[in-house]
């Protein structure tokens, strides 16, 4: 299986957190930047990138994909469809992200039109007070409303995103977020903790002690809180930051978890293919100027060895509450996980990092390992 990822840099207003390749306002040139996605496409096709590969799953990321004029979606989906080996649309995940503000029917109805079958919308956060540190342009009543509309239209497979551990939040903080969350009926919900990247505005913010992070002990105690929560409501941990009713995990985000290959088009977007990661450009002019001279706009590309690959998918697929498929990743690479790390999965079993489970077909992360992730994974980096 490969995954299709589509980028949409345009933002209403860029969140202080906010790292990704993202753009405020230039919302002038997004039907330009629509012909270049499609040309990119193109490209791609005829250069004999795609070959051999079929999408199982689409995902139209951000940026705010929900920003997309009218027609644009069904538009780029007709030619992406003509263009790349699309598996048919019935067998397809397609995931679009909206952000509540841009939420209108008009939008709901050409996504259900187009094939659209996953909607994410990014809540965040559902107290006015967490939308404020958050710094997001809507509010707790647009997203419930958008939520609604959601819903209303049909869309099942529903999921939000959270981001928790902010500045000041309490236990009854995240709770009064979470039971309205439940509210809106997702089947998945992704739970980030707020993470705080160089360049960002947070960034700064935090350097020159204008906002205090969360202490170790308090995210720990807010993560287990939050986890406990979604089990009890029946929305279960797949993966770190992702929980989801039975049968609703998404497919797309598992092949990055299983470094399965995809292709990303758009400004920023990352493909991976044969070994090799290819990073398109981040900046919009570029992007759209190399395009349109018909060239891929990758600027920097990482070709990873035999070994690399092995030791980036055994990380990625720990990454999973089910943990690694021993078997599935020697065959794939032709190394076997126990042997290569030897004692240092021994060590992280007996301290209780790790557990191997089905006849040691079978190694994840135990509860405490996950909530130290971060540095058991940088073991086996
Ligand atoms: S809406 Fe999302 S992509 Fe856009 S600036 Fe905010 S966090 Fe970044």
């Amino acid at each position: 299986m490969a995954g299709l990822y589509i980028h949409i840099p345009f933002c209403r207003k860029k969140c202080p957190y906010c790292s990704f390749v993202s753009y405020e306002g230039r919302l002038d040139i997004i039907n330009e930047y629509v012909c270049c996605l499609i040309r990119e496409a193109e490209i791609v096709t005829g250069k004999g990138i795609a070959d051999g590969l079929t999408f199982d799953s689409v995902y139209f990321g951000g940026g705010t994909p929900s920003l997309l004029p009218a027609g644009a979606i069904s538009k780029l989906l007709d030619s992406l469809s003509s263009l790349l080996p699309l598996s048919p649309f019935k067998d397809k995940e397609i995931s679009f992200e909206c952000n509540p503000e841009s939420v209108r029917k008009s939008l709901l109805t050409e996504l259900a039109g187009a094939g659209i079958n996953r909607v994410s919308l990014g809540v965040q956060d559902l107290t006015e007070k967490g939308l404020a540190i958050l710094g997001r342009v809507h509010s707790v009543s647009s997203a419930k409303e958008a939520a609604r509309l959601i819903r209303d239209f049909g869309f099942e497979n529903f999921s939000i995103d959270i981001i928790y551990c902010l500045p000041g939040q309490d236990i009854s903080m995240l709770e009064l977020t979470l039971e309205q969350a439940f509210s809106l009926e997702p089947v998945h919900i992704s739970a980030y903790e707020l993470s705080v990247e160089g360049g960002t505005r947070l960034y700064d913010m935090v350097r020159k002690g204008k906002v205090l992070l969360q202490s170790d002990e308090s995210r720990l105690h807010l993560t287990r809180f939050l986890e406990a929560l979604l089990e009890d409501r029946g929305i279960y941990q797949y993966e770190i930051s992702n929980f989801a009713e039975p049968g609703r995990q998404c497919s797309h985000n598992i092949n990055y978890w299983k470094c399965g290959q995809y292709l990303g088009i758009g400004c920023g977007a990352v493909s991976y293919l044969n070994g090799t990661r290819y990073f398109n450009t981040p900046s919009l002019y570029r992007y759209m100027t190399m395009v349109k001279q018909g060239h891929v706009p990758v600027t920097e590309e990482e070709r990873l060895d035999g070994e690399a690959r092995f030791r980036e998918a055994f990380v990625m697929w720990l990454r999973m509450t089910r943990g690694a498929d021993l078997a599935a990743i020697k065959s794939r690479f032709g190394l076997d996980p126990l042997n290569y790390y030897g004692d240092l999965v021994e060590r992280m079993c007996a301290i209780g990092l790790m557990v191997i489970e089905d006849d040691k077909k079978r190694l994840r992360l135990s509860n405490r390992g996950r909530y130290i992730a971060n540095y058991v994974l940088s073991q086996f980096v």
